[in-house]
This record gives structure tokens, C-alpha cells and sequence, in this order.
């Protein structure tokens, strides 16, 4: 006991005095030579790498200082994150491939058209993308780039000047600025002379919501498929702009981990993928095994993760002709850190990711040929799998809801899949579509692949674990109507550039104004018009007016009465109209055939003021999608409210508050005020686990309906797997709705798919119009659920809504903001915000 502390003693003196002498050496070859006129990073940044943690700012100047000094370097801002940091991307090759580097890119690219099938590639360089910490707290990638960028910039001999001769390489050094500058500002505020490895120290434990997400709080590597936020556009673009040949993803797990490298677990592959891609990452992992045996760094391969979900960093290139690979550090999380393996230096988790940046680029010059022949031989089997679809094309629109339509074709656009616009309304299947809101996607185009992965409903897989969502079956998250079409008449001209959105309102008028609710922005645009001050009401029941027919939930503005005039009415919502991109029209009687304008089948809608719960116990996820719908999509004011202050606010100003997926929940004192504030008139919107949490405080009474799953016949060793198989971790049901229901007003269908990441099933209410959200007797559209689930959420319900004396309670067990591309089911939040009081 007594030598074992010796040693752990002499170990932190060792790894504290290491720190203190730390220097660039550590982490770089050191049988070459280096140019003296390139910056080291301590010469910018003031600290040598690892010594501090990076903040973005330093990380940035130092970039920008590398490629002024070198040759071999250019440097472009390709954007701005939330909080304006710059979207930095490094290209590094020989000076002399850098002089003749549009015609290096222009060659490339032709290797993945159907043009480019037979095009000698023996001499062309291959292309690299390597991304650092894109998750934010995640640090060693991104303070490894400023050694690594050194490195290729300054390291001298044959072995470099080889490389770059034979590679292009893109260096994002930070895939979430806005994350690692949040994590760096927290690792150094708590760093001790001192160094203190005890894992109990605040260095360690961040406080919510930590650095690993961006702004409005995604997971960043959830979205190189949907393309939703700024930072996936710029790398989207810069993917698609250079069609990298292998695409590096550096992150850290846990710290009592060692160092992981793709491949991984091999039952777990996307079947799209095809299987030479594993292959390729499995020879390209001998490199990385033997450059940490170099340094005698533990690693393992071919477990735990996967390359299933394509909207991961490490697994979208695997479904355009090159290799994703995935690294995971075990985490020092702040400066150093105690670990199953000793004591964890940020030092030691940067040299990995240093070594592993470079076994990259070894194997890819060492199999520069092979790789750039795997590229060709994929589009070569996609243009011929395409040319099998000639014929074919998917349709897909949504006759009431043009933006909803334009935003899944601009996806296709950002991941640049060729469409066309509808040429003639046409009907498919008894599904109507219209032209200005409809597109048109042929099959035969070297992207089928990716279209198959967008569009594809897929049900049966070979293993029951998915590391992430096991469906994203894009049409149904957009709840745009779609199919897939033979020899088709109606394909119009192909679009090049989507024109932006625009609004319409009819002539001034001295009655009223009337919208339909289905268009994705009307919250934006009501909530505009009701911040104004300006007298709303909604239709409840549908009505016809001068010959059109006006749905459910139509939102009818009076002229008369109101705080401004007719003219500067009409000026006031022209505006909205634009920059809500909706249809305003323009009435002259209140006389319908339904529900005259006048009628008590309009009700008068309040301004609303809304908070959402935020803080510890609350899903930062679920929190930060709410947040990111509300503030960038609808431009609604939303207060964050943390939990921890919540007993101290004063909450009469608010009509709505929204608890987002809890684990906790408040506390009992916070659950009575809440209770109180509801019982006086206002409105609390629950998901998932708030649900279960409103339920057991008695805000509503829900019966939950709950399997007892036994094990039989599983081994000890299957145990794991026999739970992890019951988890829904993200699949696509049908429910069925009832559209005269306030909350489900603007949808045209009667059924509305639904993503669901939970295992909470609610018991119907024995009133059916109380269940105006129903899973239907069959409800899997796509993705993964276990059996013994499926049968919990046949004809289960995911909303309930109930009074609670003056208030209301809404609950949701299923997210319907999900990753922000779930634009099919934002509008259920905003029906509970705005027409809650009606239900
Ligand atoms: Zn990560």
C-alpha cells in the first residue's frame, strides 16, 4: 500500500514537473528539423500547448499567423458561428500543389462524376479533411491542431514534403468555436498552480450546460446530414466542394477510457455503406495502432461505437465515397485528472490526437491510390445504380405549406442532390400536389445514395443497439406528403438556386384579414401581431368566403376597433406578411358560408409571454431546441428560467411556461408555486419526463402504461444487450389526429408522424375527443423499437391536455423539436402556446 502511494506520489510530481517543462517536443518527431521563420504556438498565443486550454480567439490568431508565414498554408473564413466566431479552414499542401490548387480541386472532383468513371487518378494527390472537437468540451483535438498545424507547416525532409506532395490536406482546427471557447474560459478559471488531479475538484465538474454543445446547445454532430446550423453549413460546403477522401472526427470519452479508432462495432454499419468502405478504415487503423505503440498509448477498436446514424461526422463520408473515422480520447476533462489508468494529463490526450492526425495523412499518402480508386469504383456502382432508377423520381409538397416544402429542398440543395420543380399541379396517389409548393427529385443522379438515405422508411435491421437514432426518414419528419414516381410527366426545369420565400396580401381593405394557420411561419407572424398590440382572433371551426375554403385554426384580423388605422394596418401587415412568408388575404364581408367573421366561433387570442425552464435536472438538448425554435425560426421573446432561481421569480408576467425533458423536475416548493401560478390562469407545457413528473405532483392525471419485462434464457453476458435492445433511442410513429382539436390546428392530414426517444406510453383517455393525438394499431413508419415496446404504444397517446383550476396542463411524451429538423411537429408547441385556453 505504502510503494503504491510512493509510486501515485511520484507519478503526480512526474506529470506536474512534465507540465511545468512542457514543451512543443513533447508532442512532435523529433529526428527532423524544423523552419525556424514559422511560429511556434507559444509565440502567438503566449502559453505552450496544453499548458492552458485554448480559447478559441488564440486559436484563431494563431492560424491566421501560420498561414501568413508559410507557403504551404492558405487560410479562409467560410462563416460565423451563433456568437460570431469565424468558421476557420486551413488547406495545406506542397507550395507547388498550393500554385495549381483549382485545378488539383477541379480534378478531384471529377473522380466522383459519372464523367470522371475512367479518369487516370494514379498522380492525383488525395484529399484529407481533418476536424478537431466538435464537441467543445472535448479540448485535446483542438489544442493537438495548434502542434499539428505546426507541424505541416513547419517540419522539414522528405517525409513531409512527400506527404504534402501526395495530399491535399483541410484542417478545420475547431468544428464548435463557440463550445471550445465556453469549455477553455471554464478548464482555466479553475486551473491551481497546483495541479490537482482529484476528479472532485469544480475544474471537473462543469456547470450546465457545459462546452459540448454550440450556442443553442446541440450536439453539432447530430447535423452533418440536416445541415441546420451555421457550423454544419460550412462544412457541408467545404465537404462537398472538395469530396474529401478520408474525413477525421477527434473527440474524448470518458477518463477512465484509453484511445479509441474507427472501425467499430461490426454489426453496427449502415447497409448503405458498402462493406470495402470498413475495410479501408480497418488497414487505415493499422497506422494509428502502430503510431500509438510508438508512444505506448493503450487503444481499442471495432466496439462500442458505430456508423449507423448518417448525420455523424465520422459516418456521413462513408455515404459519398469516403472513409469517416472516429477518435475518442479518454477525457482529462480540465488540466489532469485521476484515472483507471494512472494519472490522465490534457498533455497526454493532446499527443495522442497529435499522433493520430499524422498516422492519418501517413496512411493516406500510403494509400493514396487504392482510396482514390475506392472513390471512383463508388460513384462508378452509383451512376450505374442510378441508371437502373432512370425512370424514377420522388415527388413531395405540401399543398397548404409552402416552406415547410422549400426547407427539405434546401437541405437537397446544401448536400447538392439535383431537383426540379413541378412543371403541372398533379395528383399522386390521391395526394395532391401543387406546383409553387411541390419538388421534384430524379433518381438517376450520382447522389441516389444519399437520396436513398434521406428518404428511405426502413424497419428491419440485423443488430438492436444504434449508438444514435436508428430513423430520420426526412419526408415524414417534415410531414410533407411524398412518393415515388415511374416514368413521370410532370418534371419541370431543374432547380440551380431555391429563390427565397416570399409573403403576399391582398388590397387594403376597410373589414378584415384572414390567413390560413397550416404555413410553417404563421406563429411568427401572429406572434408579431399580437405584440402589436393589434386585435386577433382564430377560427374554430372551418368556413368558406368568397368561394375559398378556409381551414381550421384561420386567423381573421378586424379592421375596425383597432389602435391603428386601416392604411397603416395594411403597411404593418404587408410587412409581416414578408417577412413571415405568408399569404395574407384581404376580405371585404364578414358573410361565409360556416362561421360568419362575427361569430363566437372566432376567439380572441392574448399576446403571450413565455418561459422555459432551463438549468440542472432539465434535458440540455430538449431545452436548447426549444430556444433555437422560438428565437430563430418564429422570432418569439422566451424567457430562460433556471430551475435553481425559480423559488425566487415572480411568474405572473408569463402565460406559458415550458418544462423541457426533466429527470428531476423542481423542487417541492418550486412544484406548488408552479401549481398556484397554473391554478390562477396559466398554461404549463411538459415533455417527456415532465410529464411523469406533472403526473406524480398532481397537476393532471395520466395512467401510464408499463411492461414487466423478465429475462429468459439471457446470459450474464447478454444482459446489456438484453436492456439496451429495449431502448427507442429515435424511431418514426404514425398517429392518428383529429383535426378539429386546437392542437392540431394547420395540419391538412389526418395522420401526423411522430419522432419519439422515449419509453413513456400513456393510457388513452375514455373520452376520445380528450386523445386528439393517437398512435395508430400499426404505428412503426421507421427506425428500431423492441417488440414488447411496440405493443406498449399501439393506440397509446403522446398529448394529453387537462384543466387545473383557472390553468392548463399540456404534456407531450415525445419531442417535436427534435435536432431542429423536425419541422413537422414545431407547430404542436406553438398550437399549446397560442390556443392553449381553447383545449
Ligand atoms: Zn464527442
Amino acid at each position: 500500500m505504502k510503494n503504491k502511494l510512493f509510486s501515485l506520489i511520484t507519478l503526480i510530481c512526474l506529470s506536474l514537473q512534465a507540465q511545468d517543462k512542457l514543451s512543443l517536443d513533447y508532442y512532435l518527431p523529433q529526428n527532423i528539423s524544423y523552419n525556424k521563420d514559422i511560429p511556434k504556438p507559444a509565440d502567438i498565443i503566449g502559453h505552450e500547448v496544453g499548458q492552458w486550454h485554448v480559447t478559441h480567439d488564440k486559436l484563431v490568431y494563431y492560424m491566421q499567423a501560420l498561414a501568413k508565414a508559410s507557403d504551404r498554408i492558405t487560410i479562409e473564413n467560410r462563416g460565423k458561428t451563433f456568437e460570431d466566431r469565424p468558421l476557420l479552414l486551413l488547406t495545406i499542401t506542397s507550395p507547388k500543389n498550393q500554385q495549381n490548387i483549382s485545378q488539383i480541386q477541379k480534378n478531384h472532383l471529377a473522380i466522383s462524376t459519372k464523367e470522371g468513371n475512367n479518369i487516370d487518378i494514379s498522380n492525383m494527390p488525395i484529399v484529407v479533411y481533418q476536424g478537431f472537437s466538435i464537441h467543445g468540451n472535448e479540448p485535446s483535438g483542438s489544442n493537438a491542431a495548434l502542434a499539428y498545424a505546426y507541424y505541416l507547416a513547419a517540419a522539414e525532409g522528405p517525409e513531409i514534403e512527400s506527404i504534402l506532395n501526395n495530399s491535399v490536406i483541410l484542417l478545420d482546427p475547431s468544428f464548435n468555436p463557440d463550445g471550445l471557447q465556453r469549455f477553455a474560459y471554464w478548464a482555466n478559471m479553475h486551473k491551481s498552480d497546483n495541479l490537482n488531479p482529484d476528479g472532485n475538484d469544480r475544474e471537473y465538474r462543469e456547470v450546465w450546460p457545459g462546452g459540448r454543445t454550440n450556442h443553442y446547445w446541440f450536439d453539432m454532430n447530430r447535423d452533418w446530414l440536416p445541415v441546420q446550423l451555421p457550423e454544419s453549413r460550412a462544412r457541408i460546403i467545404t465537404f462537398h466542394n472538395w469530396m474529401p477522401n478520408i474525413l477525421t472526427d477527434h473527440h474524448e470519452m470518458g477518463t477512465n477510457s484509453t484511445f479509441f479508432f474507427q472501425p467499430g462495432e461490426p454489426s453496427r454499419v449502415h447497409p448503405l455503406t458498402p462493406k470495402i468502405n470498413q475495410e479501408l478504415t480497418a488497414e487505415i487503423g493499422t497506422y494509428h495502432s502502430k503510431a500509438l505503440d510508438k508512444i505506448g498509448s493503450l487503444y481499442y477498436s471495432e466496439e462500442d461505437y458505430d456508423d449507423y446514424y448518417y448525420g455523424k461526422g465520422s459516418t456521413f463520408p462513408d455515404l459519398n465515397g469516403s472513409i469517416g473515422i472516429l477518435f475518442e480520447q479518454g477525457s482529462s476533462r480540465g488540466h489532469i485528472q485521476e484515472s483507471d489508468n494512472g494519472i490522465l494529463t490534457f498533455p497526454f490526450t493532446i499527443r495522442n490526437q497529435f499522433a493520430t492526425a499524422l498516422s492519418t495523412i501517413e496512411a493516406g499518402q500510403a494509400m493514396r491510390v487504392k482510396i482514390l480508386k475506392y472513390q471512383q469504383q463508388f460513384y462508378k456502382d452509383a451512376v450505374l445504380e442510378a441508371e437502373k432508377n432512370k425512370s424514377k423520381s420522388i415527388i413531395f409538397g405540401d399543398n397548404k405549406d409552402a416552406a415547410k416544402a422549400w426547407h427539405l429542398a434546401e437541405i437537397l440543395e446544401r448536400q447538392k442532390i439535383k431537383f426540379n420543380s413541378l412543371s403541372n399541379d398533379a395528383t399522386v396517389n390521391g395526394k395532391n400536389f401543387k406546383k409553387e409548393n411541390s419538388y421534384v427529385v430524379p433518381l438517376n443522379q450520382r447522389n441516389i445514395r444519399l437520396i436513398k438515405a434521406m428518404f428511405e422508411k426502413r424497419t428491419t435491421f440485423i443488430d438492436s443497439l444504434f449508438y444514435d437514432i436508428s430513423a430520420w426518414t426526412f419526408p415524414l419528419a417534415f410531414n410533407v406528403d411524398y412518393e415515388e414516381v415511374n416514368s413521370f410527366g410532370n418534371i419541370g426545369s431543374e432547380i440551380s438556386s431555391l429563390a427565397p420565400l416570399k409573403g403576399s396580401i391582398g388590397e387594403k381593405t376597410n373589414y378584415a384579414y384572414l390567413f390560413e394557420w397550416h404555413e410553417y411561419y404563421t406563429p411568427k407572424a401572429l406572434n408579431a401581431i399580437l405584440n402589436k398590440g393589434i386585435r386577433v382572433k382564430v377560427g374554430k371551426t372551418p368556413f368558406t368566403l368568397d368561394g375559398k375554403s378556409y381551414d381550421y385554426g384561420t386567423i381573421m384580423i378586424p379592421v375596425q376597433n383597432q389602435d391603428i388605422d386601416a392604411t397603416a394596418l395594411h403597411t404593418f401587415l404587408s410587412t409581416i406578411a414578408q417577412k413571415s412568408t405568408i399569404d395574407i388575404i384581404s376580405v371585404g364581408t364578414g358573410h361565409t358560408v360556416g362561421i360568419d367573421l362575427g361569430s363566437g366561433g372566432f376567439e380572441t387570442l392574448k399576446k403571450q409571454e413565455v418561459a422555459l425552464l432551463v438549468g440542472n435536472g432539465m434535458n440540455s438538448y430538449d431545452a436548447g431546441e426549444i430556444w433555437h425554435l422560438f428565437d430563430q425560426r418564429y422570432d418569439i421573446k422566451l424567457t430562460k428560467l433556471d430551475a435553481d432561481y425559480f423559488s425566487k421569480t415572480t411568474l405572473d408576467r408569463y402565460t406559458a411556461i415550458i418544462i423541457p425533458n426533466t429527470n428531476g423536475g423542481l423542487d417541492k416548493a418550486g412544484a406548488e408555486k408552479l401549481k398556484t401560478w397554473v391554478k390562477n390562469g396559466g398554461t404549463v407545457i411538459g415533455y417527456l419526463g415532465a410529464s411523469e413528473w406533472l403526473n406524480k405532483n398532481e397537476f393532471i392525471d395520466l395512467k401510464f402504461k408499463k411492461d414487466t419485462l423478465v429475462a429468459n434464457n439471457i446470459s450474464f453476458e447478454q444482459k446489456e444487450k438484453f436492456f439496451g435492445a429495449q431502448v427507442t433511442g429515435g424511431a418514426i410513429f404514425d398517429s392518428k389526429i383529429d383535426r378539429s382539436h386546437p392542437i392540431n390546428f394547420g395540419y391538412k392530414n389526418n395522420h401526423l408522424p411522430l419522432f419519439r426517444d422515449s419509453n413513456i406510453f400513456i393510457e388513452p383517455n375514455k373520452n376520445s375527443f380528450n386523445n386528439p393525438i393517437q398512435y395508430t394499431n400499426d404505428p412503426l413508419l421507421s427506425g428500431y423499437i423492441a417488440e414488447e415496446k411496440l405493443k406498449l404504444l399501439k393506440n397509446s397517446v403522446p398529448f394529453q391536455v387537462q384543466s387545473l383550476g383557472k390553468g392548463t396542463v399540456v404534456i407531450f411524451t415525445d419531442n417535436t423539436n427534435f435536432r431542429a429538423f423536425w419541422y413537422g411537429t414545431n407547430k404542436l408547441l406553438m398550437n399549446a402556446i397560442f390556443f392553449g385556453k381553447m383545449m
